[in-house]
């Protein structure tokens, strides 16, 4: 039974306490957790190579029989233990260089293995010494009797991720020794359907497989069924968590009546993009069911969110419903604010602006038309809904910029007694299936394409220069730029020209003949609001700025970007501060500065300046950084995924989602017996997080 697996590892003969604390530095306490500590990676020792055709440089391994042997010093701190050995097409030393301070044991065990005549396959690199071939041992094996009981070569061998104090040796062995008598234990979680419908091996088999393989297929067909077994759990509690959250009717409804959704298209200027009409489809379907709506709206910088965001709101103020749009800031709240009311002009719409700033005065009254429904459209920032705000009659929210948002204040606003519609919008570029995952709990529409006549951005890797140069150019002809510092006070560890010493330089000497703003974190929220305005309304032709413009600001009239020190900051914050350009007609030009000191770095630079295409800058980041670093740590559970790859095992994550939910369709509680394991198995894994409800 299961219990058995739940085993302390210090029970296994040759663990112990001592060892059994280094095993626990990988995480590994029970029987369970050894046997799924699984291989990093792999190396393929079937092939014995022939004496006589060995080359300088290979790692290889052969199988022969041991002539003579012996103990030297090479030094006055190494020691080699070298031995000939030989089979039908030759001989070669096999050598071990050891530190003389090496313990007397581990000679002596070589001595004992190594005496003449003995048969033993070796495994390692040909090196030269004084112009002779040797074998540089890396691991060998004694053979006594029967192959297939090779550990450590004559097959695909596992190559575990290591600590101090621990070899591949020791944990192959122990892992090895384990499987017979344990791998028995695993139990099912997969319906026998599935794993039939799937072509899935067996969770005991690939338990064994995935540790040591038959052959490489055999491996992949491990790795598939343990991966499977991980998401279908993985989004097993996702449904779960998701259903809670639905659950409930959000009683109201809404009808299109179009007397503000036509004006508006109208007024626009311009036509919705295919995409932008797919997602309002989809976002309009949901706000017409009777079930809340938790949609995730994915689109690249400058997709056209906002548009589809107001499509949403109109629909529901004209059906005299309250709506409220936060974004993570109050500049950025702002300019949603002037931005909205300029595509709502002439309709009526009573829209209001509430952040910290606001006078008391103002938040009063506002809060009081609030509650007594003469406001339609709220925005501001995410205090509007944590703090005591009352609504005569909220129906949707609209979130920006802020793909955190989610379990904890949905939970707020559930335990506020209602259930409006929730919008939730991000650029953070994340692959689909990745979103479909890590929001499981949330539906995802994704806007795949920009508006037409987007001029794309140019990225360049150049020198100070180069780019001041180019800058004074534009702005000479009338446009607008960005130069943007990784940080506002001078710091004295790390060495970087700050933002606000800078700009004084910039300002008195470089760009004396123009106009220059600085705009930075540590200003107070009105200074920044009004350096934002000031800079859209063409007050300033440079605004030297920190990452605070990372998200939202859209002036047009930008088209250069001149990002110092870039090396220092990551792939997507590089992706979002470049967005702020190629918003107009105008061709936009986007200067990357900075010493590119690691291959990480470089390798950023290289990709900003191949692509434009968030989604791909997503992926790459992804795999660069893991989606560990990519989401922060915070990120719930997801990151404890032992074989699953979130990035590249989509297919499976796939059918994973339609298992899920035929399961949870047809035996909502799984309490029917074929889902049994599964059941306890969720339990095990998962109870108590993503709020699962209890389903014992
Ligand atoms: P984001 O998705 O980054 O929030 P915005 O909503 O700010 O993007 O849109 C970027 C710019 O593109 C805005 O100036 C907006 O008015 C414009 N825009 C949006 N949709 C279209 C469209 N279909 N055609 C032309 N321009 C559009
Ligand atoms: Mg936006």
């Amino acid at each position: 039974m299961i219990q058995n697996l739940t085993k302390s590892v210090k029970y296994l003969k040759t663990v112990g306490p001592k060892r059994a604390e280094i095993l626990g530095k990988l995480g590994i306490y029970t029987v369970y957790d050894l046997l799924t500590f699984f291989p990093r990676d792999y190396e393929d020792r079937r092939q014995y190579k022939k004496i006589a055709e060995l080359k300088y440089g290979e790692v290889i391994t052969i199988s022969c029989k041991v002539e003579v042997s012996n103990l030297m010093s090479v030094g006055p701190k190494l020691k080699v233990f070298k031995s000939a050995v030989s089979d039908s097409t030759g001989v070669v030393y096999a050598v071990f260089y050891r530190k003389h301070s090496y313990k007397y044991d581990v000679f002596k065990k070589l001595k004992e293995d190594f005496r003449s005549g003995n048969r033993v396959i070796l495994h390692g690199k040909v090196e030269k010494f004084r112009g002779v071939q040797e074998l540089n041992v890396e691991e060998y094996e004694l053979l006594t009797g029967n192959d297939a009981d090779l550990i450590h070569t004559n097959r695909i061998v596992p190559l575990y991720p290591l600590t101090e104090g621990l070899t591949n040796r020791y944990l192959r062995t122990l892992i090895k020794s384990a499987l017979p008598s344990y791998s028995r234990y695993f139990q099912e979680i997969v319906p026998e359907k599935y794993i039939t419908g799937y072509n899935l091996i067996s969770i005991n088999d690939a338990v064994r497989q995935i540790h040591f393989p038959d052959s490489y297929e055999s491996k992949e067909k491990a790795r598939v069924k343990l991966v499977f077994d991980e998401f279908l759990l993985l989004q097993i509690a996702m449904e779960f968590s998701k259903r809670q959250l639905v659950e409930k009717n959000k009683g109201c409804s809404y009808q299109l009546k179009k007397h503000l959704l036509s004006p508006f298209r109208q007024n626009l200027g311009f036509d919705f993009t295919k995409s932008q009409k797919k997602v309002i489809n989809e976002i309009f379907r949901d706000m017409q069911s009777r079930l809340p709506m938790n949609r995730l709206l994915l689109g690249d910088v400058g997709s056209g969110k906002t548009v589809v965001a107001l499509s949403a709101i109109l629909l529901a103020i004209e059906n005299g419903y309250q709506t409220a749009l936060m974004a993570p800031t109050e500049i950025l709240a702002e300019q949603h604010y002037y931005t909205i009311k300029h595509f709502l002009k002439g309709l009526n719409v009573r829209t209001e602006l509430l952040v910290g700033s606001t006078s008391a005065k103002n938040k009063k009254s506002i809060k009081q038309k609030l509650a007594e429904g003469e406001i339609d459209l709220i925005i501001g920032t995410h205090a509007i809904i944590e703090q005591k705000t009352e609504f005569k009659n909220l129906s949707l929210i609209v979130i920006d910029e802020q793909h955190r948002f989610g379990v904890i204040q949905r939970k707020i606003l559930r335990e506020k007694g209602f259930s409006p519609d929730v919008l939730v919008m991000t650029a953070t570029p994340i692959p689909r299936t990745l979103a479909l995952t890590l929001y499981g709990d949330l539906d995802v529409s994704v806007i795949e394409e920009m508006p037409p006549g987007r001029q794309p951005i140019t990225t360049k890797y150049a020198t100070e220069r180069e780019s001041y140069e180019f800058v004074k150019k534009e702005v000479s002809n009338g446009h607008q730029a960005y130069i943007v510092f990784p940080l506002v006070e001078e710091s004295d560890k790390i060495e970087l020209k700050a933002a606000v010493q800078e700009s004084k330089r910039l300002s008195e000497k470089i760009f004396s003949d123009f106009a220059v703003g600085l705009l930075h974190g540590q200003l107070k929220g009105s200074e920044k609001e009004k350096i934002m305005i000031d800079f859209r309304n063409g007050k300033y032709d440079i605004l030297i700025t920190t990452t605070v413009i990372e998200i939202g600001i859209d002036v047009p009239n930008a088209t250069v970007m001149v990002i110092e020190h870039s090396d220092r900051f990551g792939l997507a914050t590089l992706h979002q501060l470049r967005g702020r350009i190629g918003r107009g007609k105008e061709h936009s030009v986007c200067f990357l500065l900075g010493e590119l000191k690691t291959e990480e770095a470089k390798k950023r630079i290289e990709i900003l300046v191949s692509t434009n295409d968030g989604f791909e800058i997503g992926r790459e980041d992804l795999k660069m950084r893991g989606p560990g670093e990519f989401f922060g740590t915070q990120q719930h559970g997801l990151l404890d995924l032992k074989i699953g790859n979130l990035v590249t095992d989509g297919d499976i994550i796939n059918k994973t989602k339609t298992c899920v939910q035929e399961i949870v369709n047809s035996d909502r509680f799984l309490s029917k017996p074929e889902n049994h394991v599964l059941k306890s198995a969720l339990q095990r894994q998962y109870g108590g997080r993503f709020g699962l409800p209890q389903i014992g």
